[in-house]
């Protein structure tokens, strides 16, 4: 299985896929679909059947059932893009073969270090095989160790076909980094009770709660005199702005919280005396702490508006996601057989809030309730990104045993 893996994923990550906010297509990059057209040739050659693509790039393919009893239909999902944060251009994975738990030089000429100075976990990893970047880019473990995952179970259950199991449905999705992964998701094509992203972190994760989140686009609208005849004329929106930031609580902000603790973040600031444009992103676990805070925004502006006066300050509320956590607790086996299936394996799950958003809390809202499994990956989103094969086994083996259980226990 070891080198099943590592040969799946130095093939997917030389494909740069990484998606692009901009791009207004579906995937919005190509690369995106080079890697779903080789996706799609490989889960025929291991025997996968009605595997599709459709005109989005969304990739379908169908494990057919083994056994006589009535089993859910699981489904198991990956995405193919990689961050936009930092280049995902020619990657070169580097190995390093049973860690012995110091210094990893990832890039000598340029001094950068992959440190457990800096990076603690990484003394978790001692005795592991451990995949990393060149120090030049991002590794795209971020989710291709989950398409790896994902593709090497299917081809083991295929080989093992004395490993009962009901149908088994996979997706390999695009645009998940620019939040668009399940806009064009046919659930209803997917046709499952049951799914999972293969998306998180280290060895053990399993998650089920989300952040709620909403976005909020302010506009202040100034009025610009020359400075030297401005006294009572000129109105600021710089200054409006911020004005308005100093309104919200000061705590509570990404950079000072954690654990189930909510956030207003301004995201992006643009602006002069006429107009400033500011992006807030409004994140709480709790329903209605989550509500109270886009209120208390309300609020803020209707006070300023007070202030400078009336239609001085646009806002433009909208709700991104929520918090998966109301819908899959309406379905407590997905969580409860993923939990046992660890433990089975000698995996201790752990189970804990994502200060995020995965594309199974917006699929769970599509009526696919999709818990959130590990993938043996850390770091993601750049140059100190790395994996452990050792727990990429494990990964594939919850799969694998994810299956089996939905049969043992039909
Ligand atoms: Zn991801």
């Amino acid at each position: 299985m070891k080198e099943d893996l590592i040969r799946r994923f130095t093939s997917y990550v030389k494909v740069n896929t990484q998606s692009d906010d901009d791009s207004p297509s579906c995937p919005s990059t190509p690369g995106q679909l080079t890697l779903a057209r080789q996706l799609v040739a490989e889960l025929k050659s291991i025997g996968m059947q009605e595997v599709t693509m459709d005109e989005n790039g969304y990739v379908m393919a169908t494990l057919p059932a083994n056994t006589d009893r009535a089993t859910p239909v699981v489904g198991f999902m990956a995405h193919v893009d990689t961050a936009t944060d930092f280049t995902g251009d020619g990657v070169n994975p580097q190995f390093v073969e049973n860690y012995d738990g110091g210094d990893i030089v990832l890039n000598k000429e340029r001094n950068i270090v992959l440190s457990p100075k800096t990076f603690p976990e990484l003394l978790n990893y001692k005795g592991h095989t451990l995949i990393t970047t060149d120090g030049t880019t991002l590794l795209g473990a971020d989710d291709k160790s989950g398409v790896t995952e994902i593709m090497t179970a299917m081809d083991y259950l295929i080989q093992h076909s004395e490993i009962k199991h009901g149908k088994v449905r996979v997706a390999f999705t695009p645009d998940e980094e620019i939040g668009r992964g399940p806009h064009k998701f046919d659930v209803k094509a997917f046709g499952a009770s049951f799914a999972y992203t293969v998306d998180g972190g280290a060895l053990g994760g399993l998650e089920y709660e989300n952040f709620n989140a909403a976005e909020a686009k302010l506009i202040f609208k100034g009025s610009n005199v020359h400075p030297g005849s401005a006294k009572n004329k000129m109105l600021n929106s710089i200054k409006m702005a911020v004005d308005f930031q100093n309104q919200l609580p000061a705590e509570e902000a990404p950079e000072l919280t954690d654990g189930y603790e909510g956030f207003y973040h301004p995201l992006t600031f643009s602006g002069d005396v006429e107009q400033t444009k500011v992006v807030y992103i409004i994140r709480d676990f709790d329903k209605n702490k989550f509500e109270a805070k886009k209120a208390f925004v309300q609020e803020t502006v209707q006070k300023l508006e007070k202030k400078y006066g009336e239609g001085t300050i646009e806002l433009q509320l909208k709700d991104q996601y929520y918090n998966m956590k109301n819908i899959v607790e309406q379905h407590k086996e997905v969580f409860d057989v993923a939990y046992q299936a660890m433990k089975n394996l000698d995996i201790e799950p752990q189970v804990l809030p994502i200060r995020g958003g995965t594309d199974g809390a917006q699929i769970s809202y599509m009526g696919l309730p999709t818990p959130n499994l590990f993938t043996g990956g850390e770091n993601f989103h750049g140059k100190y990104e790395y994996l452990s094969v050792n727990d990429m086994i494990k990964a594939t083996k919850t799969i694998v045993e994810i299956a089996r259980l939905f049969e043992e226990q039909a």
